[in-house]
């Protein structure tokens, strides 16, 4: 399966389909980024490839190519050089697209890491977020015990007063009958 090449610009990264600027330290971008990042509308300066920072100076170090070329242009495009430099073209097309397809690699192996950074991150402030709620339920549950002795002991001690109240009623009684 052929993987379609996304723009070089890493705040871009669009999927380029059908025509993007590529350029001879082996980058590629869409249109619109080619435009905005100077590339397609050389200035006196020299064009620096926005990706490496090479220098671009010669006029085919930055060209537009056409990525779904129509059938008359495949017959031409190399038809009359020879085929050493058929070859050439073709190994060196070929090396494009393996150091593309390596960065996009090493781009996706980044992304993955640092996902996994930041989920072991969350998942260690949801362990002491956890760990802090229990130790305050822990502490909440044992202020209630206490509380709940307490009580156990104020009804104990009414319960007593109520008894020496009743007690003490039924002895006045007594004396009164005598
Ligand atoms: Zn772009
Ligand atoms: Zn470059």
């Amino acid at each position: 399966m052929e993987q379609a090449l996304r723009c070089n610009h890493l705040k871009c990264r669009t999927q380029l389909e059908d025509s993007a600027v590529v350029t001879t330290c082996s980058h590629i971008f869409c249109i619109p980024c080619s435009d905005s990042l100077g590339l397609s509308t050389p200035t006196s300066r020299t064009r620096i490839c926005p990706a490496c920072e090479a220098p671009l100076s010669n006029p085919d170090d930055a060209v537009i190519s056409q990525l779904n070329p129509s059938e008359d242009y495949k017959t031409s495009v190399l038809s009359g050089l020879s085929p050493n430099t058929i070859l050439e073209c073709a190994g060196r097309a070929l090396n494009f697209y393996s150091y593309q397809t390596n960065q996009e690699i090493m781009y996706q192996e980044y992304l993955a890491r640092s996902l996994t950074d930041k989920y072991q991150l969350l998942s260690d402030q949801m362990d002491n977020i956890i760990k802090d709620a229990n130790s305050q339920i822990r502490s909440m549950n044992n202020r209630l015990d206490a509380l709940q002795e307490e009580k156990r002991k104020l009804e104990e001690k009414n319960e007593r007063l109520a008894e020496a109240y009743r007690n003490k009623g039924k002895k006045q009684q007594e004396a009164l009958r005598l």
